[in-house]
């Protein structure tokens, strides 16, 4: 019997459990919930087996320290195991929960699974006295304890591959999961092209379409099937091959169909894949190839948006339990406009179920009505990129003259934004023209009118096809650039780049008064891998980047195994310092130096003292990332001769300059879904502009959640122009949580 546990009032004691399908990132977030908890005070136990364990108790039950949570970033699935557990649907399963846990003096839980998980932990939660009294009753538990623990706080971590709850713009695992299909994607792509083929791929998502959705936005595929949205007509069948063989006809070499698991007809009748392969063939006459991605999706290392992400989840779900108030009704943490957010769970849990009941019930209307804004955006311009050809355009209609230009260094998903601009300029009706190499092509005139199919196969490749340097036009460059532009009679310009594109759009903008050329709407779209843009919290490139670095300190800190290491990395950015920060957060960087703050000697020498510390007591690795600015002084070579000098005979140190395998490669799913939801409003404002009678000069940017546009004459306001980079950089907040992930409370 229970009759003395610790005094829940004095030192909190809380657990975390991971439940239902696994997700990549859940360790990242159970690391995080680990080693914040230790920082704060608490004590931090992981239930093994999800809500199986907490039903065994005994060994499933185990207290937590810094280390045990060492190395696991990296790793997908869950290191705690998760389960479908049955028993915890029964109330003498949840008996036995709660008894282990006052056991275990724990009287807060953090639940790290999917809306089944967290609808459980709900009816724990609600049952909780209840079921104290009945442990009382059953004299399993004094009265004492039952006063001790007169309830229960719950935080919810949302982790499910198909991004499927409501309330939080991404659950943890999802983008991996869009890696893994985009890989694949891409890979069939390459083959179906070569063979002329058509393939069905079928991905996840039972009553979700988003990976679908996402992954055919994302991959350039043809033809998509969700079950929010059954294609609105009987005859689905043959207008699905009707599309495909004009595409054929209008010289699409490959065809891909992506095909969500849980996709229906009107009727509310399954679409298999071999359905679709049988309906294909038959109406293209061509062999169909099938590919059920299946458990590929689950599996794999989290990228870094799903280590960051559930890094923040965790730290945010500690600080919440270890402030809940008992009265305080149970929430789950999730990511809104950016920034993490505390929703009422029950609310976002039963707007979940009602997608699911309105796809069951035939209301896809409602299902959909659910869904986030941006993916009906999503499934809105994913029917203009899926067609063979533009609509014909309107008799009568005026048709603009839109100029698109790369500026600045490449940045992978320039061309995704390129080849989105172009359609969705062309659908509308206008003569879309593709600017080569920058402004300095502008300058000689290097513009050729783009067709539908001059941009196939741009979704998914990293560079710019288009060219593009960082050529910032002055002095007789700008008379150049008016002349083509009046030779071409250009219109409306849209710029896809980087720091000097936006300066090189800043001073035509200024020389309007002696160059009336440059009277048309411009706009600019953030697109630099140093995610150094105003007026947006992310550009295009920067995503891909990050995951580049990712892949390589993980590779990095895997070839250190076997000896104490501390290895140095550096990382691009200019002066900005947001792959470095967020490159840390991924990797579990001890320090991150960035340009924004610089290095001091005190900080190497701070830098010595904790390395030898930590080798001394054990430690096998160490990884300090900085960016390429961050001190002149005190260069990347110095460090480290520095470390190596004065860590002698306890550690050793490698310097890892990752260079330009940053920039390259091909752009992630979130850049080229970012740069496509980007260029078609770009597109859709200058045709707004010149159908207005305006000229505005902006750029467009994600922030606070929305999108907007700003006038590109605050360009100066809004920017530390010495430093190339916005005066108000949100990531910066960040810094704290990357500090409590590397350094446990003692150092
Ligand atoms: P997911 O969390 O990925 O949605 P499930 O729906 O399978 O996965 O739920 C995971 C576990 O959560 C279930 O096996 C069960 O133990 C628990 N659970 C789900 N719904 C309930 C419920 N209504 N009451 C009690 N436990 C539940």
């Amino acid at each position: 019997m229970v009759q003395e546990t610790m005094d829940a009032s004095k030192t909190k004691r809380i657990a975390v459990l991971t439940s239902g399908g696994d997700a990549p990132g859940m360790n990242a977030a159970i690391r995080a919930v680990v080693r914040t908890a230790i920082t704060y005070g608490a004590q931090v136990y992981a239930v093994y087996e999800g809500y199986n364990g907490l039903i065994w108790g005994g060994r499933y039950i185990r207290p937590m320290d810094w280390d045990s949570v060492g190395g696991i970033l990296q790793q997908g699935g869950t290191i705690i195991g998760t389960a479908r557990s049955e028993e915890f649907r029964t109330r003498a399963g949840r008996r036995k929960a709660a008894l282990n846990l006052v056991q275990h003096g724990i009287n807060g839980l953090i639940v790290i699974g999917g809306d089944g998980s967290l609808i459980g932990a709900n009816v724990f939660r609600s049952e909780w006295p209840e079921l104290l009294r009945e442990l009382l009753e059953g004299g399993e538990v004094t009265a004492k304890v039952t006063t001790e623990y007169p309830n229960l706080n719950i935080v919810g971590v949302v982790a499910s591959i198909d991004n499927d709850f409501y309330g939080t713009e991404m659950t943890i695992g999802a983008d991996t999961a869009l890696h893994r299909i985009t890989e694949a994607v891409d890979a069939i792509a390459s083959t179906a092209a070569s063979h002329q083929r058509t393939f069905v791929v079928k991905v996840m998502g039972r009553n979700c379409g988003y990976l679908a959705l996402f992954g055919a936005i994302a991959t350039g595929a043809d033809w998509v099937l969700i079950p929010e949205s059954p294609p609105d007509v009987e005859n689905w069948q043959e207008v699905m091959v009707k599309r495909l063989r004009a595409g054929r006809k209008a010289g699409r070499r490959d065809n891909i169909v992506i095909l969500a698991e849980g996709a229906r007809d009107r009727n509310g009748k399954y679409i298999g894949s071999s359905d679709v392969q049988r309906v294909l063939e038959e109406g293209l006459g061509e062999e169909v190839r099938v590919t059920v991605l299946g458990h590929v999706q689950r599996g794999g290392r989290p990228s870094a948006y799903d280590r960051n992400l559930a890094t923040l989840l965790g730290y945010q779900a500690v600080r919440t339990l270890l402030s809940a108030r008992p009265e305080d009704e149970p929430v789950v943490i999730g990511m809104q406009a950016n920034r993490i957010i505390r929703l009422p769970l029950m609310e976002c849990v039963q707007n979940t179920q009602a997608v699911t009941q309105a796809i069951e019930e035939k209301h896809y209307e409602k299902a959909m009505a659910l869904r986030d804004p941006s993916f009906h955006d999503a499934f809105d311009t994913l029917k203009t990129m899926v067609r063979a050809l533009p609509h014909p355009v309107e008799e009568g209609q005026r048709r603009f003259r839109i100029g698109v230009l790369n500026a600045g260094a490449p940045a992978p998903g320039m061309n995704t934004a390129a080849r989105a601009a172009v359609r969705i300029g062309l659908d509308r009706g206008h003569i879309m023209l593709g600017i080569s190499n920058g402004f300095e092509g502008l300058a000689k005139g290097q513009v050729q009118e783009m067709d539908w199919t001059s941009v196939s196969g741009w979704a998914s490749l990293g560079g710019s096809m288009l060219g593009t340097n960082r050529v910032i036009p002055k002095g007789k460059d700008l008379y150049s650039i008016a002349r083509t532009i009046e030779d071409h009679n250009i219109e409306a310009l849209l710029v896809i780049g980087g720091w000097s594109g936006y300066v090189s759009v800043y001073t035509l903008l200024q020389e309007r008064p002696n160059f009336p050329a440059f009277n048309i709407p411009i706009v600019c779209l953030p697109a630099s891998i140093n995610n150094n843009l105003p007026g947006s919290e992310l550009s295009i490139g920067a995503d891909t980047a990050l995951n580049n670095i990712v892949d390589a300190v993980d590779k990095i800190k895997q070839s250190a195994v076997a000896t104490r290491r501390c290895f140095v990395v550096e990382v691009m950015g200019h002066n900005c310092g947001y792959l470095a920060l967020m490159g840390g957060l991924a990797t579990g960087a001890e320090r991150v130096y960035l340009p924004e703050e610089g290095i001091t000697l005190a900080d190497l020498q701070e830098d010595v003292r904790n390395l030898t510390h930590g080798f001394l007591s054990g430690k096998r690795l160490g990884l300090v990332i900085r960016n390429e600015y961050a001190s002149k002084a005190y260069s990347t070579h110095f460090m480290c001769a520095l470390y190596e000098e004065e860590g002698k005979g306890v550690f050793d140190v490698r310097s890892a300059i990752l260079g330009h395998l940053q920039q390259g490669g091909n752009p992630s799913p979130f850049d080229r879904i970012l740069a496509t939801r980007l260029a078609r409003l770009c597109i859709e404002h200058l045709i707004d502009q010149r159908e207005k009678g305006q000229t505005d000069v902006s750029c467009i940017g994600l922030q606070g959640g929305k999108i907007l546009f700003h006038d590109m004459r605050d360009f100066d306001r809004m920017s530390d122009l010495v430093h190339q980079r916005p005066r108000n950089q949100w990531w910066l907040q960040l810094k704290g949580v990357a500090h409590i992930m590397a350094h446990p409370p003692e150092t």
